[in-house]
């Protein structure tokens, strides 16, 4: 069966329905927008027309987008009351019936046929650590859309340990939470950070800008926690603090190495 990363058993995620396309990516301001969205939306007509009336009214007093030639999908809410779980509002097993995809910003075919490329990389072992490390869409999706520093992170804890990192460790609660915290860096980062947005970084002409810290140009030697530190972002020319952030990255490594069960205890 093909992985699903979008609605996991706990968390979910939006990522490329434009979620974190805004410049204020707090989880109280993301929250707020969903619920706004999600509320609008409750009362109207599931006909194409009532919908897709409402979705420009949304899009319009919407934030504005960090990117702008990333769309941002109005259709994105809470599919629940307790404003947990987040996914499309246009889809049938939201809408209790019609299809209702074509009123946001792309098509029902390329909504229902998009994958990113974490479902390609990811084994259901990984996916499982990120939904339970991180345990809510809001740094859930920041984490599984960047399968490199999720590699380097569970890698980290891996080279101090000796013991690669399984799921059933998070069964023991000090660690589980170290793990989220080391995750955690990913919404920590300076507003518009490189390391907020995976693998994407757009250059000046539209292309794909791959990310490297330039330590030469620093003067000093590379970091051996550069993977992590690159997909952080952490290149002091994107707003973060290198310096800052290597000490980050090493003191909760080591807090992840002191709180991993010992072996014997959780199936280590
Ligand atoms: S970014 Fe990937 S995991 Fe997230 S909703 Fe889109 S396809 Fe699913
Ligand atoms: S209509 Fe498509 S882009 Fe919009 S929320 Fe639904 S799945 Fe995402």
């Amino acid at each position: 069966m093909p992985i699903n990363l979008c609605q996991r058993r706990t968390t979910s995620c939006g990522a490329c329905c434009g979620l974190y396309n805004r410049e204020d990516l707090s989880r109280t301001a993301i929250r707020a927008e969903l619920s706004r969205r999600t509320r609008a939306l409750a009362g109207v007509p599931r006909t194409p027309e009532a919908f897709g009336a409402a979705a420009r009214a949304l899009a319009a007093s919407g934030p504005a987008p960090l990117f702008p030639s990333v769309r941002i999908c109005p259709l994105l809410g809470f599919l629940d009351a307790a404003e947990t779980r987040i996914g499309c509002l246009a889809h049938p097993k939201a809408t209790g019936g019609p299809d209702l995809r074509d009123c946001g910003v792309y098509d029902v075919l390329t909504c229902d046929a998009f994958l990113c490329p974490s479902h390609a990389w990811l084994t259901e072992e990984e996916a499982e650590i990120a939904s339970a490390a991180t345990g809510d869409f809001h740094l859930y999706g920041l984490v599984v859309t960047d399968v490199p520093f999720l590699r380097a992170a569970l890698e980290g804890v891996a080279a101090r340990t000796g013991a690669t990192v399984l799921l059933r460790h998070l069964d023991h609660a000090p660690f589980k939470a170290a793990l989220r915290r080391l995750l955690a860096l990913k919404e920590e980062l300076a507003p518009g950070s490189d390391g907020l947005f995976g693998a994407f970084r757009p250059g000046t002409d539209g292309g794909e800008v791959p990310r490297r810290i330039d330590y030469e140009a620093l003067g000093r030697a590379s970091s051996p926690y550069d993977t992590i530190l690159t997909c952080v972002g952490a290149d002091p020319r994107s707003g973060n603090d290198l310096d800052a952030l290597e000490d980050e990255v090493r003191a909760r490594l080591d807090a992840c190495a002191r709180a991993f069960p010992a072996a014997g205890t959780h199936g280590s």
